[in-house]
């Protein structure tokens, strides 16, 4: 990747885990909207291409990943032009911008849960070059956990798969969901 210096020094500048900083600030708003939580960002040269939570309840959209969304809005927003690092409009001119295409290949997905299957697709086709994710998912994950679908793909696309940034924190978000749902389910 960048092998910049700074990116040995840790706390000061530690790209992946400020970005799952992100994307677990977004899985929080899924939870506050009673969403199961898991946020995404995708990433491109330190510059934020698209965000997206869980919105299943809320589309009443079983497709409604995170991890789809990010990716479809980092498609648009290539035609549209980036956000830059601070949140401001960008002039979508970022270095190297691919503007129209819908290929991710210089591109990081972070997501707080690892990707299941239909997202695993998605990568795929979206030939997202990085993935970083969270927590690992024992039952439904698909990238090491219940299947290795990211690894000898028919695609041929090879993709850089880094797990458990922040795994504490984005699986705590998830058990404390399912545990507050429970107990609302057992009140009820
Ligand atoms: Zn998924």
């Amino acid at each position: 990747m960048s092998g910049l210096p700074e990116a040995r020094l840790g706390g000061i500048f530690a790209p992946d885990e400020r970005w799952m900083g992100e994307a677990l600030r977004l899985a929080r708003e899924a939870a506050a909207r009673g969403e199961v939580p898991v946020g995404a960002v995708v990433v491109r040269d330190g510059v934020v291409l698209a965000r997206g939570h869980n919105q299943v309840e809320a589309l009443r959209d079983a497709t409604a990943h995170a991890e789809i969304l990010a990716i479809g809005a980092a498609g648009s927003a290539r035609v549209a032009g980036a956000e830059t690092e601070d949140g401001s409009d960008g002039d979508g001119n970022a270095p190297g911008a691919d503007a129209g295409s819908w290929r991710l290949d210089d591109a990081t997905l972070y997501v707080t849960l690892e990707p299941c299957t239909m997202c695993c697709g998605a990568i795929l086709l979206a030939r997202v070059g990085r993935v970083v994710f969270g927590a690992a998912d024992p039952r439904a994950g698909a990238v090491v956990s219940s299947a290795r679908l990211l690894d000898g793909n028919p695609y041929r696309h090879r993709v850089e798969v880094v797990g458990g940034i922040l795994a504490g924190p984005c699986g705590e978000l998830l058990r404390g969901f399912f545990r507050d749902r429970r107990r609302d389910a057992d009140a009820g």
